[in-house]
């Protein structure tokens, strides 16, 4: 089994890149699934459409990197590069594929669009790897040469993810020699750079497994990865340094190996046989989308109501207008009532209540990011007030409000103090 991290440089094709048209999520997407096996992302390079641009940055590349991995310019047009480019640098001349032209040629029957440069797709560097393109046309591929390894993915992010999943990730996990598991704690309430200082002395000792702490938009995670010559023998390795962090961080840690709050309370309402209800103000709606995107939501989602208006707050939950118009609508009282209302109206086991400032303009009482959460339960209603920062956009404060309103659900399900960790933010 080889030890020696494999140093990777993903290389983005597209002049629409540099001019902002389009993001690099494709860049995103493969670190991301690149840092669940293991392999160090040690570049990001965006480049134009422009052969000898590129040439220069594969040049750099084969420098500094044991894997390069090129996002676009795999098409069929003139300033889709990337095979040409690549396959020169490193002396490949180009073939062509049958299996790939046959398919092509399957493809004309049902494209009106289709044109004889279509077939350029097929050509590959001789020896390469193919990785057939189940979303798309164009093929990627990957080859080894000169010590480095090259994989070339397509642009449109849908094809770029399906490929690497498929085709890229089993390649390179051979090629590493053994294999690499990674297991992760979603961690919600203390930020990465907590978790960083508390983990930091381990982490440095640590080299397999490794461990790390990862942002997400409104929360963090530490990620843990093992290398071992077989999956079990990973696997005994993360489990003791996943215990161990798990306990340190006690409550803090909603998940292992979710993707989202959500998901873990959607977890807890299965094994508690719970239903909710939401009643929402400055999330929109945002809240009750979240959890419906889960598959078989009906079974723990009553439903849920968006009285944006102080009107439709009185009208829909029955919330006194005089009350209202004492306490204003974004406060402890009306997030209390909003909770309340809902649970009693939909006769589900847990209501939720979310009102506040999204922003940009504020109220003139209230900052913007003021937002108060509550959770209505048979045992009593808890209000959280959060001030989660007037310099925040929009979409964070929805979303960090709709993470507090998830984090009160699952600690009241997991018998854990509802109230922490927003208690300290209290106004
Ligand atoms: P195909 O021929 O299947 O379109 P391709 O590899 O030639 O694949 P490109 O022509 O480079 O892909 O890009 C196609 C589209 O994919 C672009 O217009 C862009 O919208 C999107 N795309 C390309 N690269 C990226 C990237 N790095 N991140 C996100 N989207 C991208």
């Amino acid at each position: 089994m080889k030890d020696r991290a494999l140093n990777t440089e993903i290389l983005s094709v597209g002049t629409e890149l540099l001019l902002g048209h389009v993001t690099n999520t494709d860049a995103r997407d493969v670190s991301e699934m690149l840092s669940k096996i293991g392999i160090n992302v040690r570049y990001h390079t965006v480049v134009g459409d422009n052969p000898q641009r590129l040439r220069e940055c594969v040049e750099i590349a084969k420098r500094r990197a044991d894997v390069i991995i090129t996002t676009g310019g795999l098409g069929p047009t003139c300033d889709d590069l990337t095979k040409q480019i690549l396959a020169e640098a490193f002396g490949l001349p180009l073939v062509e594929d049958r299996a790939e032209r046959e398919g092509l040629y399957d493809y004309i029957k049902y494209s009106k669009s289709f044109t004889p440069n279509n077939y350029a797709q097929a050509l590959i560097p001789e020896g390469a790897t193919v990785f057939h393109n189940n979303c798309g046309t164009a093929p990627g591929c990957a080859f080894q040469k000169d010590g480095r390894t090259v994989v070339m993915l397509p642009g449109p992010p849908k094809e770029c993810r399906a490929m690497f999943a498929e085709s890229a990730i089993p390649y390179l996990k051979a090629l590493s020699g053994g294999e690499i598991v990674s297991h992760s704690l979603r961690i919600f309430g203390i930020g990465e750079s907590a978790v960083d200082q508390m983990f930091r002395d381990e982490m440095d000792k640590m080299s397999n497994p490794s461990m790390a702490p990862y942002a997400k938009e409104c929360d963090c995670l530490l990620q843990v990865t093992a290398k071992a010559d077989t999956a079990a023998e990973a696997e005994a390795m993360i489990r003791p340094v996943m215990e161990r962090a798990a306990a340190r961080l006690g409550e803090y840690v909603y998940g292992v190996d979710v993707e989202c709050i959500e998901e873990a309370v959607f977890a807890l309402m299965e094994h508690n046989g719970l239903r909710f209800a939401a009643a929402e103000s400055c999330t929109g709606g945002e809240l009750a989308k979240r959890f419906t995107d889960i598959p078989g939501a009906s079974a723990h989602f009553c439903g849920g109501v968006v009285t944006y208006t102080n009107e439709m707050k009185s009208r829909l939950l029955g919330i006194a207008p005089a009350l209202i118009a004492e306490k204003g609508a974004v406060s402890y009282e009306v997030a209390y009532e909003m909770a309340a209302r809902v649970r009693e109206l939909s006769g589900a086991d847990l209501g939720v209540g979310v009102t506040g400032l999204a922003g940009p303009d504020g109220d003139g009482v209230h900052e913007v990011g003021t937002v108060f959460v509550s959770l209505a339960a048979p045992e009593g209603v808890w209000v959280r007030a959060l001030r989660l920062g007037a310099h925040r956009t929009r979409s964070f404060i929805r979303r960090m409000a709709g993470n507090h309103v998830y984090d009160m659900m699952r600690r009241y399900m997991s018998g854990l103090n509802v109230l922490e960790p927003g208690a300290e933010k209290t106004i």
